[in-house]
């Protein structure tokens, strides 16, 4: 029986790669979206040409009843959810905290927080040996601005992220003793469209000289660390924090 992956954000970027490889690994793949759902098809269409299983779900992140239908839609269509990957998130235009309105901070932290939790609270009432259930991964996509603070630029997102680096230790230790392990994965630059979307679409060329590896990373790079928390390779690894940034 192959495992079942579900991608928040999987349609484009990041989700979109790890949707790919956990195709090539033989996962059955349910890729979410918000709006873009040209995408999601196209990625759905790539797995099912290579002869792997997938499916698109629409669903809001800053949406409860639309996380639960698209838990509901997983389990009806896809059966046992192995490993969810909380990977959906969103930047903002360039801003210092001084400019920063209400609706902004308080839609950043519904997408980047509020949305993960209760997609972990959907994953683990179906995960955990203590309701019934087998065990299983979160990964929690987070990134090198939780550490680093978004000075100057969006400090709301790496705030965002610093509450899903908490997040990640506290969920851990709360489920560990029952099949699940949680961990999370801090990304540095990525060339992927959410720069463009923050009105900074260059960032990966222009921060090169900032990253010791001197370029910035692939969407596939953070995938390949994805599916590793997510093998039984991974079996001791709970509760960690895996920086995939080029050495910042
Ligand atoms: P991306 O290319 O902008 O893709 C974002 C994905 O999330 C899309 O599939 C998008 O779907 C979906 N999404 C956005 N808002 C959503 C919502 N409210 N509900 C459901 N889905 C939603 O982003 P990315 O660069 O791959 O980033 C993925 C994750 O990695 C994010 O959590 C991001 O913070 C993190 N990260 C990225 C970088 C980087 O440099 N790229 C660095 C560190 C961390 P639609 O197109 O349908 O809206």
């Amino acid at each position: 029986m192959s495992r079942t992956m579900l991608i928040t954000g999987g349609s484009r970027g990041i989700g979109a790669a790890t949707a790919t490889l956990a195709a090539e690994r033989g996962y059955q793949v349910a890729i979410n979206y918000r709006s873009d759902s040209e995408a999601a098809e196209r990625v759905v269409s790539e797995i099912e040409q290579a002869g792997g299983r997938a499916i698109a779900v629409q669903a809001d992140m800053a949406v409860e009843a639309d996380i639960v239908r698209l838990f509901d839609t997983v389990d009806r269509e896809l059966g046992r959810l192995d490993v969810l990957v909380n990977n959906a998130g969103i930047i903002d235009q360039v801003a210092r905290v001084d400019e920063m309105s209400f609706e902004r901070v308080d839609r950043m932290m519904r997408v980047n927080v509020t949305g993960p939790f209760m997609c972990a609270r959907e994953a683990v009432k179906r995960m955990s040996t203590k309701h019934g259930g087998q065990g299983g991964s979160i990964i929690n996509i987070s990134s090198a601005a939780s550490h680093r603070g978004g000075s100057g630029e969006y400090v709301d997102y790496a705030a965002s992220k610093g509450a899903i680096d908490t997040f990640t230790e506290g969920l851990a230790k709360e489920v560990a003793a029952e099949g699940i392990r949680v961990n999370a994965i801090r990304p540095g630059v990525v060339r992927t469209d959410i720069h463009a979307s923050g009105g900074n679409p260059d960032k990966p060329d222009n921060s090169s000289k900032g990253i010791p590896m001197g370029r910035a990373g692939e969407a596939r790079e953070i995938a390949g660390g994805i599916l590793w928390l997510a093998s039984d390779e991974a079996s001791f690894t709970t509760g960690a924090r895996l920086d995939i940034d080029g050495g910042v």
